[in-house]
């Protein structure tokens, strides 16, 4: 069997459903399972609506909720005949208005926590769904809609939550049993704690939801449809020259994941490497394209992509009691781990050490806890880019090149080692086009 995975941009309307579905029909001899995101941008509305209902601001909530109904109603009739329409419309409505009345309520009670912030983003992929499920049926294709909240099980870390691997796997395997000749369509990103409340597993979660249930079924591949030919070299919004990557292994598609590249979520990869199951990232707007083949064969060594991520804070600990003392790391973690925040790099001296964080929701609360064993200074606004590439820094002439590139660039921490597929600096913000341009001029174009 296989899973195919289609992101917002793929199902943005009903030209792009067809497409996806093109392109399901043409695999269904390979058993698949189809999983949708939200329509692109809905999400982002939805989160708009969580926080102004959240406020109290039910009439802005209520017209965001308008432009959601309006353009499902609008692409179910693009998409949809008129024997197909009603019952279409009737499943969208029945949705919406469960929508409404938590609107209503979360408005009433000017009620914002974590957990009803998932409750109101999960409706995208719900609605998303239904359209696609309409359209398969409306095609000929045998097609079964299951909800993802009813498969995928996590703990009650709402809005990151957390998959329990054992229950997951088995409620997959005994309600999704992939045949050929048939379609099954669920939601990515959504999924439910054991006592059914809605969670979902972090913005751009959908690419998780793959490989969670790639790997239950032990699919022959995961295939990730996104807009772009692939995993390319560079963001291609930053970089206009960057190029697709034929193949990437597994470890090196983590770390771009993780240090930025948005292509896939940082998560997706963990499920597949269990099971070693090869991961396709294509276009559906090229289907043609081979785009990339992420395995788990480690590739010829070198760098193969730059990834980055702005708008990262640093934040710096300075005490004497630091010198020659053992334990005080220890103590600074803790601060992070109580307050469920993870850092990305780090670097020590004597008696200092920073790191950098890309999560600050709880940052009042790590500053005041941490200003009680050192002096603390908050740096806001800047970028880590990340060199990745198997053996990245074993070339001596690499960190000299980067560094020449760089000269004028002031580089405030640089994480090197760590990790041997990886060589990542710290700029601020203002540079970071700058610097992810030259360095891909200078690494990356022939
Ligand atoms: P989807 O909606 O299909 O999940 P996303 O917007 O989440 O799509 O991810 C695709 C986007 O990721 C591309 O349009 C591209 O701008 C961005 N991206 C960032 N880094 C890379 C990279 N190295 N290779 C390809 N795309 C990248
Ligand atoms: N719809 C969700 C988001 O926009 C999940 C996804 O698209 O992967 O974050
Ligand atoms: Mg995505």
């Amino acid at each position: 069997m296989i899973v195919m995975k289609f992101g917002g941009t793929s199902v943005k309307n009903a030209e792009r459903i067809n497409n996806a579905l093109d392109i399901a029909s043409s695999q269904l001899h390979r058993s698949p399972v189809m999983v949708a995101s939200a329509m692109s941008g809905i999400t982002d509305k939805l989160q708009l609506i969580a926080t102004n209902a959240g406020n109290g601001n039910e009439a802005e909530a209520i017209s965001i909720y308008r432009e959601i109904e309006e353009r499902h109603f609008s692409v179910a009739e693009d998409l949809l005949g008129s024997d197909n329409l009603p019952g279409c419309k009737y499943q969208l409505e029945t949705i919406l208005e469960e929508l409404l009345s938590i609107i209503r309520g979360l408005s009433i009670l000017k009620e914002w926590t974590k957990r009803t912030n998932d409750a109101v983003l999960s409706f995208g992929e719900r609605l998303s769904t239904v359209l696609i499920y309409h359209r398969a049926l409306e095609r000929g294709i045998n097609a079964e809609l299951v909800d993802a909240r009813k498969i995928i099980v996590t703990d009650d870390h709402f809005t990151q939550a957390h998959p329990l691997n054992e229950i997951t796997a088995e409620r997959i395997r005994s309600i999704i049993k992939p045949e050929k000749g048939k379609l099954w369509i669920t939601q990515g990103f959504i999924a439910s704690t054991e006592d059914n409340l809605t969670t979902t597993l972090g913005r751009g979660g959908s690419d998780y939801s793959a490989t969670i249930i790639g790997s239950a079924l032990k699919a022959e591949e995961v295939q990730i449809w996104t807009d772009v030919n692939g995993i390319m070299t560079c963001d291609p919004r930053i970089v206009t020259n960057a190029k697709s990557l034929e193949t990437i292994s597994y470890r090196e598609a983590q770390e771009l994941a993780y240090f930025g590249a948005k292509v896939i979520h940082p998560s997706t990869i963990q499920p597949a490497i269990e099971m070693e199951i090869p991961v396709i990232v294509k276009n559906t707007g090229n289907p043609e394209h081979p785009g990339t083949r992420i395995v788990s064969e480690e590739t010829e060594a070198g760098i193969k992509a730059i990834a980055f991520k702005s708008g990262i804070t640093l934040i710096n600990i300075v005490s004497s009691r630091m010198l020659l003392a053992y334990g005080f790391l220890r103590r600074i973690f803790e601060i992070f781990e109580k307050h469920r925040t993870s850092v990305d790099l780090i670097s020590t001296s004597e008696v200092s050490v920073s790191m950098t964080l890309d999560d600050t929701s709880n940052l009042d609360e790590i500053e005041k806890d941490l200003s009680k064993i050192g002096r603390v200074s908050i740096e806001t606004g800047n970028s880590i880019v990340s060199l990745v590439g198997i053996g990245v820094w074993r070339k001596p002439d690499t960190i000299s090149k980067v560094f020449l590139q760089l000269e004028e660039i002031p580089i405030r921490m640089v994480s090197l080692g760590a990790s041997d597929v990886n060589l990542s600096f710290v700029v601020p913000d203002e540079s970071l086009e700058r610097t992810v341009t030259k360095l891909h001029d200078v690494f990356l174009v022939d």
